[in-house]
């Protein structure tokens, strides 16, 4: 670097006078070589001696000087002389340092001398600005000693000053240097990093002026990024340039991914297009090289302008891509940082936004509804049946589907809008602007339904989708977010209540059937409180035999007002709210120890069958739980049946399937419930390991009079023979239906024709 910055002063405007220096100690140097060789061609006297020690004082570039007591120079070598603005030693004898230079720059100089002088001790290595500049701010290392008389009284001062500018100018690059860094790990804008990087080399170098352009987002155009010392129309122009084979140096050098110098503008072929623009700014000389990332990607472009005619030093090829490194350090890192706050608010999948950045809009948006006098429609959006997609088709395909779905939701929306996935197949729309009048809102939000409802091709299959949505508007429906989110939720409870594909618009029942479902919930977490459960057990039996193996255990609610309540009101209110876990865990406790119970009253061991709620069985230590629940009784794992409908194993069939033959290596067996309903394919079936199905009750409902539901019931009961699983037919009530099974092949019966549910007393009444 020293090297280099001593030819580039040798080329700048401060360069005359250097080259002086030059010259002049390459005549000294000739001189001093003569003289030497002409003294020791004899022998040296005193006066030789003498002579040649002066003369290597002057051959020396570093000032070396003495002075007196009040400051007034007694000697001088060549140097001091010189750059003090005198041809001869005499003129400079006798002046001090304020007769030469304006006062207020020597005081600090002269107060060291003074100390040097006053306390006998010399001042070692102190760095100081030069008073001659040379065109160039200037630095000396100067080392001060006393001078003494032969009696060793202090009669003055030597002194001795060496040039450190160089080291000093490497020095204030590398502590620009490490701003910048500062400024980069602080995540300065990127337009202030740019300004003070610019700023730094351009003090550096006087008289050039730089400039950043930044690749645009479509990797062909450059845009300003900064260039404060470049003039404002010429920068304008630039702004947005399309890169090219010959688009001035900047628009090259991105283009050809290269450093571009162009010595002189006006007669390089790359700026001949634009010549004429560039002449009246002044600018001769452009040299621009890349911006890339760490991985080499183009970024943008880092040039440096001259106003002269030439190439550029190594020096200042150096500052060009160090600048170059610094300034794609910075985007770089703007550029990630911008890719994780990105990742913060928006859904990797479908790229819309998440429900992160929906909470820091939506109240924003309300208020602007409101000053505005607006109105707002939020829409709740669930897809029907997306998971029955994601299992049959793979989550391959259910991903594809959300990105098409969103595709087309965002098709239908205006820019102010925003549509936000929260999750899963679950989406929020917000519609904005709206005059206040709803039916504006239901006939976009159904356009939207429109678009997803349309024909699409996944995994090569073609198929449609539907939507359920429960909309609210704002200030009609609520005033805070919350409120209009509480609300839109009952709305899409409704939409599905209804039998998904449809949309919902909030009203006043909504709200209140909201209300009850709270109550109920609250209710019910009550009476999980106090333990008004109960168990009643109905048994299966043999028609060969006649003999009951099994009873399947039916939660009951002895609420206190009420009586008892039935599962079909308490199962689905304990799924939403996930008291179906507790109470799930109590059913299955008590069904183990009942039974348990029975066996050591001595009655003839029967099969206890428990019903599994996907929730419960989704648990991630639900196997455990079983277990638990057989030690604690203290009941042999074949006497526990467990019931799993078919959707249940449907919504993750490969973790269904894991968890399955978890509980079959406990020893417990498994049943399939409600067979026929659900959407079990057939060649799945095979792979499941479970003992049983249980023939829905609605097949057997209409026996014998339904010829559909007598060809179904004798399909699944050949089909369980030929797969080896055992079948029992549920609901049955009368003897035309026991005469039908019995003919078909299924021996195995549950209803009231055997016993409705009962306690566990008269079941113990039964087995007797
Ligand atoms: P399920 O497992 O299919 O239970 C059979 C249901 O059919 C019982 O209704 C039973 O009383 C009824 N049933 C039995 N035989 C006949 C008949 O001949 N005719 C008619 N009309 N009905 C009959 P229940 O007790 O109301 O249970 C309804 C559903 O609630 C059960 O259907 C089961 O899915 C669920 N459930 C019951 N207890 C629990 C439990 O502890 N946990 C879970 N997760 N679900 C349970
Ligand atoms: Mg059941
Ligand atoms: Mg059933």
């Amino acid at each position: 670097m020293t090297k280099n910055l001593d030819r580039s002063r040798r080329e700048s405007g401060a360069r005359v006078a250097s080259n002086d220096d030059t010259q002049r100690l390459i005549a000294a140097s000739q001189r001093l070589a003569a003289e030497v060789s002409r003294m020791f061609a004899s022998e040296p006297d005193i006066a030789d001696r003498h002579y040649w020690l002066e003369t290597m004082v002057n051959h020396i570039p570093d000032y070396i000087y003495a002075k007196d007591l009040e400051g007034r120079f007694l000697i001088a070598n060549r140097a001091t002389v010189i750059d003090n603005g005198f041809e001869d030693m005499q003129d400079l004898i006798g002046k001090t340092d304020y007769d030469l230079h304006p006062a207020e720059m020597v005081g600090h100089m002269a107060a060291t001398e003074r100390q040097v002088i006053e306390t006998g001790k010399p001042i070692f290595g102190m760095e100081e600005r030069a008073f001659v500049s040379k065109g160039y701010e200037r630095w000396l290392m100067t080392s001060k000693v006393p001078l003494r008389n032969k009696q060793g009284a202090t009669i003055g001062i030597v002194g001795v000053s060496r040039d450190i500018s160089d080291r000093k100018k490497a020095e204030r690059l590398l502590l620009g240097q490490a701003r910048l860094l500062e400024l980069i790990a602080k995540s300065t804008p990127l337009v202030d990093f740019f300004n003070e990087l610019i700023l730094m080399i351009e003090a550096h170098q006087p008289g050039i002026v730089g400039s950043i352009l930044l690749l645009s987002p479509d990797g062909r155009h450059l845009m300003t990024g900064a260039a404060p010392g470049l003039d404002k129309a010429f920068s304008a122009s630039v702004h947005g340039v399309a890169i090219g084979p010959k688009v001035g140096s900047c628009g090259t050098a991105a283009w050809r991914g290269e450093p571009v110098v162009v010595a002189d503008i006006l007669s390089d072929p790359l700026w001949e297009d634009v010549v004429d623009f560039v002449r009246p700014f002044g600018y001769r000389a452009c040299w621009s090289t890349p911006i890339r990332s760490y991985q080499g990607k183009l970024l943008g472009t880092f040039a440096l302008y001259s106003r002269e005619v030439g190439l550029p030093s190594a020096e200042q090829n150096e500052l060009i891509s160090m600048a170059a490194h610094l300034a794609g350090i910075a985007i770089e890192r703007r550029q990630s940082e911008e890719r994780i706050q990105f990742m913060a608010h928006h859904d990797a999948l479908t790229g819309l936004p998440n429900r992160v950045l929906f909470d820091e809009r939506v109240a924003s948006a309300l208020q602007q509804a409101r000053a505005a006098g607006q109105s707002v429609a939020l829409a709740f959006l669930d897809l029907d049946n997306f998971k029955l997609i994601n299992d049959t088709l793979g989550h391959h395909a259910g991903d594809e589907l959300l990105r098409l779905v969103a595709a087309r939701m965002l098709a239908c929306v205006r820019k102010s809008d925003m549509i936000v996935r929260v999750g899963g197949d679950e989406f929020i729309i917000l519609l904005t602007g709206l005059p206040p009048d709803s039916g504006i809102v239901t006939s976009r939000l159904e356009d939207i339904r429109t678009a997803i409802g349309a024909p699409l091709v996944l995994s090569g299959r073609s198929l449609q989708v539907s939507c359920s949505m429960g909309v609210v508007c704002y200030p009609d429906h609520g005033q805070t977010a919350t409120e209009l989110l509480a609300n839109a939720d009952a709305a899409m409870y409704r939409a599905k209540e209804v039998g998904r594909n449809n949309l919902q618009l909030f009203d006043a029942e909504m709200a209140k059937k909201a209300h009850e479902r709270l109550l109920r919930h609250e209710e019910l977490r009550d009476a999980v409180a106090r333990g008004e459960f109960l168990l009643h057990y109905q048994p299966q039996m043999n028609l060969k035999t006649g003999r009951i193996f099994a009873a399947e255990s039916l939660l009951r609610w002895q609420h206190p007002e009420r009586g008892l309540v039935s599962p079909a009101e308490i199962i689905p209110l304990a799924e939403e709210t996930g008291l179906i876990v507790p109470i799930g865990d109590w059913v299955l406790n008590e069904a183990c120890r009942q039974n348990k119970a029975w066996q050591e009253a001595g009655l003839p061991p029967i099969v206890v069958s428990v019903n599994v709620s996907a929730r419960q069985f989704r648990e991630r230590n639900w196997v455990s739980r079983v277990a638990q629940a057989l030690e604690e009784s203290g009941l042999e794992a074949r006497y526990l049946e467990l019931e799993l409908t078919e959707s249940l194993i449907m919504q993750d069939v490969g973790a269904a399937i894991a968890t399955m033959h978890e509980l079959q290596a406990l020893g417990v067996h498994l049943a399939i419930d409600d067979f026929g309903t659900g959407y079990s394919s057939l060649s799945a079936l095979k792979s499941f390991p479970v003992r049983r199905l249980k023939i829905d009750r609605s097949f057997v409902q209409d026996i014998p009079g339904d010829d559909d539901d007598k060809a179904i019931t004798g399909a699944i009961i050949s089909l369980a023979q030929k797969l080896q699983i055992e079948v029992i037919a549920e609901g049955v009530e009368t003897q035309a239906q026991v005469d039908f099974l019995r003919a078909s092949g299924c021996h195995d019966v549950q209803g009231y024709f055997v016993s409705r549910p009962v306690t566990p007393a008269a079941l113990a009444a039964l087995l007797a």
